[in-house]
């Protein structure tokens, strides 16, 4: 495994992270989450990643029993939650004090841990000033639940702004953003956030490092039985894979495929190592619902000292996606 510092903060994760989006309590049960999370963890994965949205909660419950069912030191690894959609009701959702403070301590009870190495704000919440959210996070810091906060799928200027109020207020701003990153979503970590990671030092721990599962080349002929794309509540995704930018998606794929082979390797490898090769890139968080692809997607570490400059501008013509320049003098 490799590690990386987490933007400008001294927090070194694996550069391969694990997260449960999807799969735990909906794909996965607890002794297949058990069996994956252990994968992780003897490969040398130190992080793995949660929300209070993810299956109402039941995918925290799920990763606190494997984490106190296998007796990790709690020095060896970092767990996240993220706050945002708690529920129906307006104190249930949203960046407000109060739902921040509550989701933290929920989050802590269904993970079964003292504190979140990570807690993220899952989304924006336009309806709370931004100095609210900032000083919540703080407490939370100055109480020991939390040892840092950041933000997913924030817009560059309200990072920017998170960071303001913080500085004006002597606090700590967001140390990291958890954006989507893969071969198909470039704009904000490759053109948007460049700023961030100069002058606030923004980690990143990038998600969907496989389009959902898009990249792996498995929707090459069809949706196989049992794969993300056939579970109820996620037409959403399904749609989107049957729209025409779906069907180019799977159509690069299986360009990105030969490409792959010839490099000895897997198109999900090849993704996934794609998304290491970006220094900006933290930690790629992985999901999986077998061990097979686990251990697949893991072994992409091996593949990234192959994509020198004359493979990435393969890539780079089969998929053509990188976000123009942004204008210097
Ligand atoms: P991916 O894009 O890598 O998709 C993972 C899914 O693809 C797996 O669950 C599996 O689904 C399929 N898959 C993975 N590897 C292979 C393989 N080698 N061969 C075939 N199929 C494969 O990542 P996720 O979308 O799961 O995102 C990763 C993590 O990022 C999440 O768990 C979560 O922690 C985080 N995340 C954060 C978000 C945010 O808003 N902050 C949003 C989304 C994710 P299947 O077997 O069902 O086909």
């Amino acid at each position: 495994m490799q590690y990386r510092r987490l933007g400008r903060s001294g927090l070194q994760l694996s550069a391969l992270s694990f997260g449960s989006w999807v799969t735990f309590s909906t794909q996965v049960d607890e002794g297949a989450a058990g069996e994956l999370m252990k994968l992780a963890y003897e490969a040398g994965v130190n992080f793995f990643d949660n929300a209070e949205a993810y299956a109402a909660g039941e995918s925290e419950v799920l990763m606190g029993r494997v984490l106190k069912k296998m007796g990790w030191g709690r020095d060896t690894y970092c767990v996240s939650s993220k706050v945002f959609w708690g529920g129906k009701l307006p104190t249930q959702r949203g960046l407000s004090k109060k739902h921040v403070r509550d989701a933290c301590h929920a989050a802590l009870k269904r993970l079964q841990v003292d504190y979140l190495d990570l807690y993220f704000c899952h989304r924006p919440d336009l309806d709370t000033p931004i100095e609210e959210t900032v000083r919540a996070m703080n407490e939370l810091i100055a109480q020991g639940k939390v040892l840092y906060w950041g933000t997913s799928e924030w817009r560059a200027d309200e990072i920017a702004a998170a960071h303001g109020v913080a500085r004006a207020l002597g606090l700590a701003g967001p140390t990291m953003e958890q954006p989507q990153y893969n071969l198909f979503a470039r704009e904000r970590v490759e053109r948007e956030y460049l700023r961030l990671y100069e002058d606030v030092g923004l980690g990143t721990t990038i998600w969907s490092p496989l389009a959902s599962g898009v990249l792996s080349g498995k929707y090459a002929e069809g949706v196989p039985k049992g794969s993300r794309m056939t579970l109820a509540g996620y037409e959403w995704l399904r749609e989107r894979l049957e729209s025409d930018a779906g069907r180019e998606k799977v159509r690069k794929t299986r360009e990105l495929a030969t490409l792959a082979k010839e490099l000895g390797a897997s198109v999900a490898q090849l993704a996934i190592a794609w998304c290491l090769v970006n220094p900006r890139v933290s930690t790629v968080i992985l999901g999986a619902t077998r061990p097979a692809q686990l251990r697949e997607n893991l072994a992409a570490l091996e593949l990234v000292p192959q994509l020198e400059a004359g493979v990435l501008a393969r890539i780079e013509a089969i998929v053509r996606t990188k976000p123009e320049p942004l204008e210097r003098f």
